[in-house]
């Protein structure tokens, strides 16, 4: 049996807690300015939210000392202005707040995008497109829904809270402990909860992600499914899943369902507390009756700032969950082996390879191969022999368990995206055309390519068609009018190849089902992008491997036969059976 791969190659991984701190610091930090403006203003905006309740206590100290009326009027009427700073404060410093909050959400997009275009093939092939999906959409969707909402609101609370215990601490130092000592009780609640909550809300995350893949496979492989009777297994699957789903959103529900009573009973205490204390300190003429009761008003306003912080914690929490996932990403960046050197030559060489796909036995058991530069290699052999396998490995698309595929000495897999695609390059029938122009889609394998050298690829791979475009290179490939039919985009697809210049191609005909028209422009296209140099050719049906220099053959895992067409011929082993077979069908039509 094979080595298992570890456990956590399986899913993306998610950042730590002191990673998930740096990143949000560093975002922080980007947009400096607008962040100490938004906090500045909140502060003001809290100052003036003070001045109320200590007026209101001074004009109950006035009317007990029998002040004029007028005093009492200016009283009421600066309440109501400073009431009307605050209003207005607070609502600039939101709307700053929503503007920060935007311009760091963009941020966040753009670098997801970046960092998932970086991730590894064989680190998306395995994690699954779901992981990847649900970490672009919900999980960015969590995050920029606290950006928006939740973090400034949260903010301003915090501001105001902070003032509101200074302020009822400058009216009296014991007071302001008792208002403390009544608040414990929800420090105590709060952090019962934040304890558990973070594991349970990744554990939700998790299984929604899992459950969002196994949707996903079922309806992509549905025919499949459908021809092979695997329905009920599915379904089983997906129910499991969805029972995965609920236990963990049981969870979650549990933590707030604890939460949000004990809150509630723990907000009357310190009133109670402050006007018991206050009413003792008042009886033996320690303190004014006024400074008792904005103490009073001081910690009962306290109970609204605390409010929208322990609401919005459930979404600080399942937020931070999602900013760990997203964040995640950018470790399995940085995770991707680097190789510590570039490849010494164009040399691939293929040694000890052992391979098993997931939760299977090996499919490839012990190949070894070395590739000349400059030669036609052909791979033959009965379906599922391990061919297409054995191309990915040599694709740098994974890496093999035991046993190591090397250009120039270097494991293909140590190549970054970028060194690789100038090495070795898989070639497939399976070709995309992205949204864009022609210059765009053409870019993703050469970024730098002057408009000169794209033109020189569509006219090396025979895309005439290119020059006729209305727009040229600008042309819009996802418009209707301008959508590249099966063999243009086969077309693009080898100009980008052309491009990308690599000295080994990987050809594999999997899916060679195209018409003959098809197949004569993609042999002539194919033979300008084949010209000087290596070819290993991954061939289901044998017409390629007469021509080749050497033949492979590739048998239940093993390379059982090497050698040119005619020595294996003359061996009179498996090739030259596959050969009559295949000659004998094609001589009488020919
Ligand atoms: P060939 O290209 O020679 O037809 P493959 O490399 O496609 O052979 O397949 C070799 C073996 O690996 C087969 O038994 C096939 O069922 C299995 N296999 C291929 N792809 C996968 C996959 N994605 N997951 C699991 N098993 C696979």
């Amino acid at each position: 049996m094979t080595v298992e791969s570890p456990p956590d190659d399986r899913v993306l991984p998610v950042a730590g807690p002191v990673r998930v701190r740096r990143a949000a610091l560093r975002l922080i930090r980007l947009d400096g300015r607008a962040f100490a403006v938004v906090l500045a203003l909140n502060a003001l905006a809290a100052g003036a939210g003070l001045v109320g309740p200590w007026l209101l206590g001074r004009i109950i100290d006035e009317v007990r000392a029998g002040a004029a009326v007028s005093t009492v009027d200016r009283l009421a009427l600066a309440i109501l202005v400073f009431a009307l700073a605050q209003l207005l404060l607070a609502r600039y410093a939101a709307h700053l707040g929503h503007r920060f909050g935007e311009r760091t959400l963009a941020r966040i997009r753009e670098e997801f995008t970046d960092r998932a275009l970086a991730l590894p093939a064989a680190v998306v092939e395995r994690a699954g497109t779901g992981d990847l999906t649900t970490r672009g959409t919900t999980d960015v969707a969590a995050v920029g829904a606290t950006l928006r909402d939740a973090g400034p609101q949260v903010l301003i609370a915090g501001v105001q809270a902070l003032f509101i215990l200074g302020a009822v601490f400058a009216l009296d130092p014991l007071l302001g402990a008792c208002g403390v000592l009544g608040l414990l009780g929800i420090w105590f609640a709060a952090r019962w909860y934040l304890r558990r909550a973070l594991t349970a809300y990744l554990a939700e995350g998790a299984a929604n992600s899992a459950l969002a893949e196994q949707l996903a496979t079922t309806a992509a492989g549905a025919r499949t499914i459908e021809a092979l009777g695997l329905q009920q297994r599915r379904i089983a699957a997906c129910e499991r899943e969805i029972d995965r789903c609920r236990r963990t959103r049981a969870r979650t529900l549990f933590l707030r369902s604890v939460l949000f009573p004990a809150v509630d009973i723990s907000y009357v205490v310190p009133v109670v507390g402050v006007l018991l204390a206050g009413g003792v300190l008042h009886a033996q003429g320690a303190m004014s009756l006024g400074a008792v009761v904005a103490s009073a008003l001081y910690l009962r306003q306290l109970s609204q700032p605390l409010d929208v912080i322990l609401q919005q914690m459930e979404q600080l929490q399942s937020s931070s969950a999602s900013f760990a996932r997203v964040e995640g990403l950018g470790a399995a960046v940085r995770a991707a082996p680097v190789a510590a050197s570039a490849p010494a030559d164009d040399r691939i060489e293929v040694a000890g390879v052992r391979y098993a796909y997931e939760g299977g036995g090996d499919v490839l058991h012990g190949v070894d191969l070395t590739v000349r530069p400059g030669e036609r290699l052909v791979v033959v052999g009965p379906s599922g022999a391990g061919k297409t396998t054995l191309g990915r490995l040599l694709a740098g698309m994974d890496r093999p368990h035991t046993g190591s595929v090397t250009v120039g000495r270097v494991p293909v897999t140590d190549l970054d995206p970028g060194q690789l695609r100038r090495h070795v390059v898989l070639v497939t029938q399976e070709h995309h055309v992205f949204l864009g122009t022609l210059r765009d889609n053409l870019r993703i394998a050469s970024a730098h390519a002057s408009d000169a050298a794209l033109r020189e690829a569509l006219a090396a791979v025979g895309a005439d068609w290119a020059a006729e475009l209305p727009d040229g290179l600008d042309t819009d490939l996802g418009s209707p009018e301008h959508r590249p039919d099966g063999a243009r985009a086969q077309q693009l697809a080898l100009a980008r190849v052309v491009l990308a210049d690599p000295h080994t191609l990987i050809l594999d005909e999997a899916t060679a089902l195209l018409d003959p028209t098809t197949a004569r422009h993609t042999e002539r296209a194919l033979a300008a992008v084949l010209e000087g140099r290596t070819v290993i050719a991954i061939a289901h049906r044998l017409q390629t491997a007469h021509d080749a220099d050497r033949v492979a053959v590739l048998e239940e895992g093993r390379l059982t036969e090497l050698g040119t067409h005619d020595d294996l011929v003359a061996a009179d082993g498996a090739y030259a059976a596959l050969w009559r077979s295949w000659h004998g069908e094609r001589s009488p039509a020919s």
